[in-house]
């Protein structure tokens, strides 16, 4: 019944994949098989202390880090994350969201995560842009895992846009941006810390440092949807 519904839906509206504009099937969402299957995979996940890894080694406490996909300028993906963070297009986060954690899931990369926590907005910089990528990505990795979101981690200072900063840069400018707000929840745990994009791993690692000194025994993994190289 629901797919005659979406059937007679699609004859009038049709749903059309978000890359290549072609309409969608029913089984399809946001983007259609093909364009799914383009989308540029990193593989890091596959490789022992990998670009991620290294990034981060000796740094900040972590079990596993990964960014799935590679961040190209110009590229299909980036027209895609700039839609779902500046174009009203959360649902794009939530496609990619699951995509990533049906990939990772299957190779075993949450193993021993509890939780996932999507990286915290300010809430002014929320209430402007309507929603937080990162929890419509948190949402589409817990749809695939099963694992839950928990909205543990909040932002309490707004900072600068940080497109053309350097780590340093990025760093100061993220000082003290990060609360754990309760530290019991994570005790011992294993969280999912997850990002959109990671350029330099400031966000990731400021984060991930405010939790490490908070709460020393929770595990992290570091997942972002795609990074720079
Ligand atoms: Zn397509």
């Amino acid at each position: 019944m629901l797919s005659f519904l979406t059937d007679i839906a699609d004859f009038f509206l049709p749903r059309t994949c978000h890359l290549c504009g072609c309409n969608l099937r029913d089984t399809e969402e946001v983007f259609c098989v093909r364009c799914v299957e383009t989308l540029p995979r990193s593989l890091y996940h596959l490789l022992p202390m990998n670009p991620m890894e290294r990034r981060f080694a000796g740094i900040v406490p972590f079990v596993r880090a990964t960014a799935h996909f590679i961040y190209s300028r110009n590229s299909e993906l980036a027209e895609a994350i700039h839609d779902m963070k500046y174009r009203k297009f959360p649902s794009v986060g939530l496609r990619l969201g699951e995509i990533v954690g049906e990939e990772l899931n299957m190779a075993g990369f949450f193993h021993g995560a509890d939780f996932i926590a999507p990286v915290p907005m300010h809430w002014w910089k929320k209430a402007r842009r309507g929603y937080n990528q990162a929890d419509y990505i948190a949402e589409g990795l817990s749809t695939a895992t099963g694992l839950p979101v928990l909205n543990v981690l909040e932002a309490v200072k707004s900072h600068k846009t940080q497109t053309a900063m350097s780590l340093t840069q990025r760093q100061a400018n993220l000082a003290g941006t990060f609360r754990v707000k309760d530290t019991e929840a994570i005790r011992g745990k294993g969280l999912v810390l997850v990002d959109d994009v990671c350029t330099t791993g400031a966000t990731l690692r400021t984060l991930a440092s405010e939790i490490a000194s908070t709460v020393p025994d929770c595990r992290l993994y570091l997942l972002s949807l795609c990074a720079t190289v």
